[in-house]
């Protein structure tokens, strides 16, 4: 049998950070895979564009990092789109993550419910989010069928929405971190501040799934008095989880510690393989033929409302680009003609 780890070049962690990054990374000896994500410009641009409430661009960050540790995993080129529904302040986030590195986000909120959520302090994400579902888009492209993976959000945080979904859905023992912060730093003209956001997510993969099989959910419809499935929890999954328990917010936007840095810190003494590191780019997917194709797509009647001092106005909702069109642009092309 050979043995591939022996031929692996082992060095210190790199120092210095490099922001809007993903690094994936595995520790072998406990069967775990892991990637973390570390944005600093990218993010800074999408939220600092939406210039939204504090507690709302916090909460669409976190949403900015879990798609981008999501998406960035499929092995296919395609869409990965994460967006929630719920009946709380903030009613809508969208986060579309484009392979290979590409990022845009968007959220819907009531602001007067947020200023009030505000004024109570009551700006926790599940205070945010309230009620509703959580829903993860797979697409491929028009000729491929789309994957949607479905969870409820019941006041609680995206990382326990992460979590149920990966219990149901995946049945992949997971865990998620996420982090979102502000930054002052001087620039030319004076102090700014600046959006920060990290995450961590690590697995459980074992070469025998019978290791990773966690107990069941509890079922709805037991008879009373079933005792709950019980199951002990692999060792090696334990500690990884321990591990991933200690890991503080500030480790994970700290733009001095490099997530190789973080990574040797988390598991150096189980020894820790890095990756290639992949590249984030907070980069919108909208065009001017896009959106001339959607508007074609719409009734001539739905055209004409949107005309206003006689031009179609379309302003793109995840990067504020603004495209006009005079009616005669995007009027439906000629019918073709009858036989
Ligand atoms: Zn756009």
């Amino acid at each position: 049998m050979s043995n591939p780890d022996f031929a692996i070049p082992t060095r210190e962690p790199e120092q210095s950070g490099r922001d809007d990054t993903i690094l994936p990374f595995a520790v072998k000896a406990l069967d775990l895979r892991g990637r973390i994500v570390r944005l600093g410009a990218a993010i800074d641009a999408i939220l600092g564009r939406h210039d939204y409430p504090a507690p709302v661009a916090k909460l669409l960050g976190e949403a900015v990092v879990l798609t981008v540790m999501l998406g960035s995993a499929l092995k296919f080129d395609g869409r990965f789109i994460l967006q929630t529904q719920s009946d709380g302040p903030v009613r809508m986030l969208v986060v579309d993550f484009t392979s290979p590195s590409n990022v845009r986000a968007c959220a819907r909120f009531d602001a007067e419910r947020v200023a009030k959520a505000i004024a109570l302090g009551a700006v926790a994400p599940g205070q945010l989010l309230g009620r509703g579902h959580l829903a993860m888009t797979i697409d491929r492209g028009p000729e491929m069928s789309r994957y949607q993976g479905l969870v409820p959000l019941e006041g609680g945080d995206l990382e326990a929405a992460a979590h149920e979904y990966f219990a149901r859905s995946e049945q992949i023992p997971t865990r998620v971190r996420l982090a979102v912060g502000e930054e002052f730093r001087a620039g030319e003209n004076g102090a700014r501040r600046h959006w920060r956001a990290g995450g961590i997510l690590l697995q459980f993969l074992p070469a025998s799934p019978e290791r990773a099989r966690q107990a069941d959910l509890p079922p709805g419809n037991a008879p009373p008095g079933t005792s709950p499935h019980v199951l002990p929890e692999d060792e090696a999954w334990a500690e990884g989880r321990a591990v991933i328990a200690t890991v503080d917010d500030i480790e994970l936007i700290d733009p001095a510690l490099s997530s190789e840095r973080l990574a040797y810190r988390l598991f150096h003494e189980r020894g820790v393989r890095v990756f290639r590191t992949a590249p984030v780019n907070a980069q919108c997917s909208c065009s001017r033929g896009g959106v001339e194709t959607m508007l074609k797509s719409f009734s001539q009647r739905d055209r004409d409302d949107m005309v206003e001092n006689g031009r179609i106005t379309v302003t793109c909702e995840f990067c504020s680009s603004t495209y006009v069109f005079a009616p005669h642009e995007i009027a439906a092309s000629p019918p073709a003609a009858q036989a």
